[in-house]
């Protein structure tokens, strides 16, 4: 029920991803997971439970990379369980999503992946976006179309952030009525479902709308709507004292 991804200049990802998901905690949750990508491998650990109990009996802290993305559970398809828990990724672990929202078409986008020989891991309905982007990606020039292809291909609520190891210098995140916000700072780039997520780090924000998408690297954010055109976007500076 809560997202956040992170780029970081000189830190490690998963302290402040960590810092991030308990301030999601306010939301209700009842998993916990984080991914984060090191050279060209990704890193996964989740599971059902409290942000604190499950961090430390999994060592969330050992997950290496100054980028990663992180998720707090609200289940809607599939009951809490370690399986179910975010991020979700597909037949290789080479792509990775975090999901806020409801997918509503999952059962007929899953047979048809399931007749072209995917293989899922989970009851979700995120399960699909990641194996949608590993279809695409086949028949994309790259991530950012893939993504697009997928997006256009989902009906429901999405905020979604997303991870490769084709492309391990990027997330990508894209949102459809569920709220995304990126968040930029001098230490690196954000993107959280709300302020509140990393308002420690940093006070400016873009704000997405409706059916755009945000490419953030190490040193650059680009907003891009569905159809790959470039958005203008104002960065908003929030008044905020901790
Ligand atoms: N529908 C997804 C699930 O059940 C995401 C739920 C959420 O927003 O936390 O896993």
């Amino acid at each position: 029920c809560g997202i956040a991804g992170c780029i970081l200049k000189d830190s490690e990802a998963a302290p402040v991803l960590l810092n991030c998901l308990k301030r999601l905690e306010y939301r209700g949750y009842d998993s916990v997971g984080m991914a984060t990508l090191n050279g060209s491998k990704i890193y996964i650990k989740k599971d059902s439970g409290k942000i604190d109990e499950v961090s430390k009996r999994l060592n969330f802290l050992e997950l290496p990379g100054k980028m990663g993305i992180g998720h707090v559970r609200w289940a809607t398809h599939g009951p809490p369980t370690q399986f179910n828990a975010h991020p979700h990724s597909d037949c290789n672990n080479e792509i990775v999503v975090v999901h806020n929202g409801i997918i509503e078409n999952f059962n007929e986008l899953k047979k048809e992946l399931i007749k072209e020989g995917h293989k899922f891991r989970s009851e979700t309905d995120t399960e699909v976006i990641a194996h949608l982007i590993e279809k695409y990606l086949k028949e994309s020039k790259n991530l950012e179309e893939a993504a697009r292809k997928t997006a256009k291909r989902l009906k429901g609520s999405y905020a979604l952030l997303i991870m490769s190891v084709h492309e391990p210098d990027k997330i990508i995140g894209m949102r459809n009525e569920s709220p995304l916000v990126v968040g930029i700072s001098d230490h690196g780039l954000f993107l959280a479902s709300d302020m509140p997520a990393v308002l420690e780090h940093t006070n400016k924000f873009i704000h997405l709308d409706e059916r755009e998408m945000a490419i953030i690297t190490n040193d650059d954010v680009v907003i891009k709507n569905f159809d790959g055109e470039i958005i203008n976007k104002e960065i908003k500076e929030v008044d905020w004292t901790p």
